[in-house]
């Protein structure tokens, strides 16, 4: 079926401008090097679906006019993936259920313990996210698609991206195991890691994933969870047509 994916946000963890930097970036004018931190939403079949709750969940679905959301599948327990969770409130009112959040064991467990005041719930005066928290250790269904975890080394923790449909979104990585690639033939969208172009510990390359690109060969792939040294519109010119930094507000069309 048709599925539409907007990108939240394409941003690193400290998001650009980060605070307090004057570079060319941070202080850019164009709109596409304002970047917010990384989470997609996918809608399809009358459902939204969110991947991750970043600290800017908020402002992205005040400015994506959200008035809807279903369900959360958590990548990995950091910040700038989870801090968001609270904000979530408005859209888990007037539901007939709780908005399941869908995460592995270690990171359930870190939102239990982050968020502990959500999921006890003694607090008597009402104001609680209404969220369900769900482990999950393999592929999850969620209203007639497929989500499948894809596991990717982010650092030394191997956390998870997801393929779904024709789409796979891998947000934080250094590296993807070999395993991993048997999942991601056939792909019409790829979104890729790509913090900036000088190695990082915990994090892909513009270079590194570009080699991917090429062993993958999906019809396109846009980067994401980018830092403040690339500028947009200069860095798409350096790039192959069939890749491109995304950017906050991207909207796509696929199969999922
Ligand atoms: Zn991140
Ligand atoms: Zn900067
Ligand atoms: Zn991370």
């Amino acid at each position: 079926m048709k599925a539409t994916l907007t990108v939240l946000g394409s941003g690193t963890s400290m998001g650009v401008p980060t605070i307090g930097c004057q570079c060319a970036v941070c202080k850019s004018s164009d709109p596409h090097d304002r970047r917010t931190r990384p989470s997609i939403l996918i809608e399809y079949n009358g459902k939204a679906v969110l991947i991750d709750t970043t600290p800017d969940f908020r402002e992205q679905a005040i400015r994506e006019g959200m008035r809807q959301l279903d369900a959360v599948l958590y990548t990995h327990g950091h910040a700038d993936h989870v801090l968001g969770l609270d904000d979530v409130r408005p859209l888990s009112y007037h539901r007939p259920n709780k908005i399941p959040l869908y995460a592995r064991p270690e990171v359930g467990a870190l939102l239990r313990n982050m968020f502990r005041y959500i999921f006890d719930a003694n607090y008597k005066f009402g104001g609680l996210a209404q969220v369900e928290l769900h482990t999950i250790d393999g592929p999850v269904e969620l209203f007639g698609a497929n989500f499948v975890p894809v596991k990717v080394m982010h650092g030394d923790a191997e956390i998870i991206g997801f393929r779904f449909g024709k789409a796979a979104y891998l947000t934080d990585f250094s590296s993807i195991p070999e395993e991993s690639f048997a999942q991601l033939h056939d792909l019409d969208i790829l979104f890729l890691d790509a913090l900036r172009h000088t190695p990082h510990p915990t994090h892909s390359t513009v270079e590194n994933s570009l080699k991917i690109v090429e062993r993958v060969k999906p019809k396109q792939t846009f980067f994401t969870h980018i830092c403040h040294d690339l500028p947009h519109e200069a860095t798409n010119a350096t790039l192959p047509p069939h890749v491109r930094l995304s950017y906050d507000g991207m909207k796509l069309e696929f199969e999922i």
